[in-house]
């Protein structure tokens, strides 16, 4: 399996996994770099879409995908789509050409989002997270609660360590900033940001990355850490416990 980010708008992906017959791609906000990359490899069929959440910058490109291709859609059961959709929840699994995608339902970005991961054969597993956790940082909280979405980046965090995290943006160098902010003193981080810095720097995507540097560098894994949740508590005086600090952190976040 190859699995390629498409840059699309200002700082989405889409990913496209392949294995040089059938493609599946994730998250298509924009339909013309998917139909650019299929025009460029004629023997690739697109059969299957997945969908995270329901967001314009995720969905926007499926209903000319799917006019143009007939891909199966598979997205959140809990949200509405603009094209016929399986509609999927905790648990489910969906199997594509022997590659079995696990379910798991991760509210907070918004409430009925989904994140997809999947082991293919002699590789790294994969997670389509979309819009829950981003490299260094975690989403917006839309539509849920602080409580939701630590108990969703808790979920993912369950993961195994080499599972590759394919978030849907490019915004790491952001939250890296704010990342080195909350928690200075932590070493892994200080060389995870330079490598990314060389990375954007070279116009390369710093994704995917290992859930296992996600755990030791993403101050929202990190929410219960001392160095983490001193640093809130100190700024923040209604955070209390793993939620109100989160929360506080979270709120921090969004002011810096
Ligand atoms: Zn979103
Ligand atoms: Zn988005």
């Amino acid at each position: 399996m190859k699995l390629i980010a498409l840059p699309a708008f200002s700082d989405n992906y889409i990913w496209l996994l392949h294995d040089d017959h059938h493609a599946l791609v994730v998250d298509p906000g924009d339909s013309a770099p998917v139909l650019t990359w299929l025009q460029h490899h004629p023997g690739v069929q697109l059969d299957m879409i997945l969908v995270t959440h329901h967001h314009a910058d995720h969905t926007g490109g499926l209903t000319e995908l799917v006019s143009h291709t007939h891909a199966h859609v598979a997205g959140p059961a809990m949200e509405k789509m603009p094209v016929e959709t399986q509609g999927l929840v905790q648990g489910d699994r969906l199997d594509w050409h022997g590659l079995g995608f696990e379910v798991h339902e991760v509210p907070g970005h918004t409430l009925g989002h989904i994140a997809f991961w999947a082991q293919p054969v002699d590789q790294a597993p994969v997670l389509f997270c979309g819009d829950t956790l981003f490299s260094g940082g975690c989403g917006r909280l839309f539509e849920g609660t602080a409580a939701q979405m630590l108990g969703s980046l808790d979920r993912l965090a369950a993961l195994p360590d080499e599972t590759r995290v394919c978030c849907a943006h490019e915004y790491t160098l952001s939250n890296l900033k704010f990342a080195l902010a909350v928690d200075p003193d932590n070493q892994p981080l200080r060389t995870y940001a330079q490598i990314c810095a060389d990375l954007r720097h070279s116009n390369q995507p710093t994704l995917p990355v290992p859930l296992s540097t996600e755990r030791a560098i993403n101050p929202f894994l990190r929410s219960r850490s001392r160095a983490v949740s001193n640093a809130v508590r100190q700024r923040d005086a209604r955070a209390m416990d793993d939620v109100t600090t989160f929360a506080a952190l979270r709120t921090w976040k969004n002011e810096f």
